[in-house]
């Protein structure tokens, strides 16, 4: 599952890449690389922390760092609940 999250996510990231560089709106597909990326990269940490053990919580191991850095990116740049804002308003709006 980590690399299907993976691969999607960056797939996703690419086609607003795309859009953008077509000279096209791309929030509708920017907003749903960031949500989906966030959430992947989460999931993957933690899981990741989980092949871990108990180690893994520790502070002076490297993964609990990479969990805890995981957490922020569906809170900075535009947090979960507004970037699926960003995609329904594109929606009803007709963009897609
Ligand atoms: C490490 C770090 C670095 C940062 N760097 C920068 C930077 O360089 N430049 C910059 O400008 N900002 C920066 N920020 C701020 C960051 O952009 C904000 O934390 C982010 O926009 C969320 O705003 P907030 O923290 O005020 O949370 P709030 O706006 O108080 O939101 C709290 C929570 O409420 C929910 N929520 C909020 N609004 C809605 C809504 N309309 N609908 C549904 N749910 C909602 C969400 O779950 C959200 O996580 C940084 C933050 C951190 C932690």
């Amino acid at each position: 599952m980590s690399l299907v999250d993976l691969i999607l996510s960056r797939e996703l990231t690419y086609a607003a890449a795309r859009a953008k560089d077509s000279g096209k709106r791309c929030d509708i597909e920017a907003g749903m690389a960031k949500l989906l990326a966030a959430r992947a990269a989460w999931s993957n940490a933690d899981a990741s922390l989980q092949i871990h053990g108990g180690n893994g919580y520790a502070l002076e191991c490297e993964i609990s760092r990479v969990l805890c850095d995981a957490r922020i990116l569906n809170i900075f740049e535009g947090a979960a609940e507004i970037q699926a804002q960003v995609i329904a308003r594109g929606l009803l709006e007709g963009r897609n």
